[in-house]
Formats: C-alpha cells, structure tokens, sequence
C-alpha cells in the first residue's frame, strides 16, 4: 500500500483515532472531521511589468466554537487546498491544548514568492486581503505570517484591511512589525515556545540539552531561531542543518556566524569545513535530538525506523506521517506533536491581539514568562493524559494525548453552545 502523503487526509486520521481512543460523540466527530467554511478565491494582482497575473488562494476557517479563527497565511507554489484544510485543523487543535480563545484557520496563495519582488508581493498580499476581507476580522478570522510570509506582509495586510473598514484595525492581524503594534518576541516566539517544551522533555528523558548532540530541518522563520535559541538558552550544540538545497554536519558542532554568511548567499549547503548531506541524510544521523522545522511529510516510513535520535520536536507543521509515528512510538522514540511544540507562534500572537484590543503594551520579559508558563502548562496537559490512559491500561503517544485534551475542548465548547 502506498503511504498516505495526503496532509488533510492524515489530519482526518489522526482525529479518527483520537475519537476511537476518547469515545467521542458521533455528532462532534462528523462535525470535527471537515471545516466549517472554506473559501477559495482568484486574485488578480499587477506585476512588475505592468501586466497582470491571476493568482489562486484559500482561506479555511476550520472551527469557532471556542473564538475567532486563527492562523497563519502560506505563500508557496506548491500550496493547495487539502494542505490549508489539514494546516486549518492543526491550527483549531493548537490553540486549544493552548487552552486561548481561538478557534482554527488557515490561509495560502499559490505562488512563488523567491521569485517576485517586494511591489510584487504587496500588490498580492493587498489584494488577497481584498478578496476575503468581508470574511476576517478581530472578532472574526485573525490570520498571521506562516511558511514565505513575514512582518512586512502582515503591515500591507493590516493597512489593506484597515482601508477597507475605513479605520485602524490593528487586531486584525497578528506578527505584525513592532512599528504598528506588532508584540516583542514574537519573531522568533515559535522557536522559543518549542525550546521550553524541549527543556521539560529533556528533563523527562534525563537528557541534558547542554550535551545532546542537536540536528535542526530547516532555517527560516522556525529552524533559524530554534539554532539561535538553543544555544543561547542551553548552549546546545548543533551539529546539523539543512535547507531546502540540503546542508552541513559537524559532530564537533557548527558555527552560527558562517552559517548565517552561507546561507545569505543563497543556502546553508555552502558552508565551508563540515560535511555536505541532504534533507533525506539528516534524519539518519547519529544524535540525540531532531527538530523538523521545515515542511509537512519530511519523516516517513521510509526513514523513520533509521532514526537514532531519542527525542523528536515537531516544529514544522505535519512534519511526520501517522505510518512514521507508529514506527517511532514502537521503537520508544520520545516524539513531540507540532501543534504542542510549535503553539509557541500562535500563543504570542494571543499576547499581540490582547494587547491590541486593550491598547497597552508589555515588555519582552512579560511574554517570555507568560509564554512559559502556557508552553509548560500544555506539555503537563499532553503528559498528564498519557498517564491517565496508562492507568486504564492503554499506552497513548504524545500525539494521542495532545489530540484527546484539544478534541476534548473543542466539543465541550460545541456541545455547551448547542451544536450537538
Ligand atoms: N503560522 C503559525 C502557526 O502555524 C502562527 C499562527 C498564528 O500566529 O496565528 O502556528
């Protein structure tokens, strides 16, 4: 059989099996196994040329039972509507084992955005904007930045918004620049909520992060800074990377300066000194931790039975196929889910929005600490369920206890509301 490489297909599987495990209500499920609304949209949007090019995007707003949809928007040229559905799920599952006041939405436009300038990108974020402005909204759909979207782009999508309600709206949106209301550490929030979840796990494994030997995938928005953080925070060594291109392994450890040089000429394959090996090569390698922090799909069954790593952390969204999860979970490797691990985007995006619903601002050291203390109170949640099931004679991965304490949220809100 060939293995299901479909991401909305496995986000269907994982609940199913998650609703196996916990007895969930028929009604809930059905209703939890689609989105609620999903919208496709055609943008046209003028090139540097002055010619026009039509360009398709998405938007999925999985679930509001418990807040406005929330999450962020993909530009990639691989993008499509099953992926954003998937990411829609993952999104509505994050922020309730977060336990904030959100409910799940994703966003993508299929394009390539290494290949258009900065007029090019604003002129399609604008008119993206324009095209689902009606259906967003503070109180509505908060998207955010995701795979190839950043601050600049939200600040166009903000002020695109905020000219069509006629007013500010800086709550529309999150991951905005600092400039206009953006919240301190949020840029590199989503690498430093997965550090404290891997404090707790290491912790657990009686692995100390100082002296683990750390392979990262991935050296954008998550991967670059889970580097940088790991070794400020535990002065971790890593001892390999890789890009899209492919990358380096040291197992002496690598240097942040020349890798940060490699990579702004193009990739970090080009770092001089250190072994060259690809994206398949780095989940084979002999070390202790691995940080998926690129894309969906990267560890399969293919791969997952050569890995000799004690402790997994899902930074990417999707990164591991339900097949490799098994296989890990038999050979008692420690993996943890992307939306525990990766929340840490979403929680301060949280912190962004509150703060720019009250019009008061907080220091860097009060979302480090709030993030903390969110970060720590969802792995106690993912592991406490595990030892709830071990008790009833049923052992759960990480995966399953996380999806059972998010699923479990959701229908309780939907169920109070009156859905079923
Ligand atoms: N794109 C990030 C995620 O997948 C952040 C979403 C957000 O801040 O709304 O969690």
């Amino acid at each position: 059989m060939v293995e299901e490489l479909d991401p909305f297909k496995i986000a269907q599987e994982q609940l199913d099996e998650a609703a196996e495990m916990m007895k969930l209500d028929k009604t809930a499920h059905e209703i939890l196994r689609e989105p609620m609304r999903t919208i496709s949209v055609n943008i046209p949007a003028k090139m540097r040329d002055g010619t026009v090019k039509v360009f398709k995007g998405f938007r999925v707003q999985y679930n509001d039972a418990r807040g406005p949809g929330k999450g962020g928007i993909r530009y990639h040229p691989a993008e499509n509507l099953n992926t954003v559905k998937a990411l829609a799920a993952w999104m509505t599952w994050k922020t309730a084992l977060a336990n904030i006041p959100y409910g799940g939405a994703k966003g993508g436009i299929i394009c390539d955005p290494k290949s258009m300038n900065d007029t090019e990108l604003e002129n399609l974020s604008r008119a993206y904007i324009r095209a689902i402005g009606k259906f967003i909204g503070p109180k509505v759909d908060v998207p955010a930045p995701d795979v190839y979207t950043n601050p600049q782009i939200m600040a166009w999508m903000m002020d695109e918004y905020s000219k069509l309600v006629g007013h500010n709206e800086f709550g529309v949106i999150t991951g905005k620049p600092l400039e206009v209301w953006g919240s301190e550490g949020r840029f590199d929030s989503t690498a430093l909520g997965g550090m404290y979840v891997l404090r707790e796990a290491a912790k657990r494994l009686n692995l100390d992060p100082k002296k683990a030997k750390i392979a990262i995938q991935g050296f954008g928005n998550a991967g670059r800074f889970a580097y940088e953080l790991s070794q400020k925070v535990f002065g971790a060594k890593i001892v390999a990377i890789t890009d899209s291109k492919g990358g380096v392994y040291d197992p002496a450890g690598l240097d942040y300066d020349k890798l940060q040089a490699a990579k702004a000429k193009g990739t970090v394959e080009d770092y001089k000194g250190a072994d060259r090996i690809t994206n398949e090569e780095l989940f084979k390698l002999d070390v202790d931790i691995i940080i998926p922090a690129a894309i969906e799909n990267q560890i399969t069954r293919k791969n997952a039975d050569k890995i000799k790593a004690k402790l997994v952390l899902e930074l990417a969204n999707g990164p591991v196929t339900p097949e490799a999860d098994k296989i890990m979970f038999e050979k008692g490797i420690v993996d943890m889910p992307d939306f525990l691990v990766n929340s840490g985007g979403v929680i301060v995006s949280y912190f962004e929005w509150v703060q720019n619903t009250q019009n008061y601002y907080w220091t860097e050291q009060d979302v480090y600490s709030k993030l903390d203390q969110i970060m720590t109170r969802s792995y106690n949640d993912v592991i406490g369920t595990q030892d709830v099931y071990r008790k009833k004679g049923k052992k759960i991965s990480p995966r399953m206890a996380a999806y059972i304490v998010a699923v479990d949220r959701v229908a309780r809100a939907m169920k109070v509301r009156g859905w079923y």
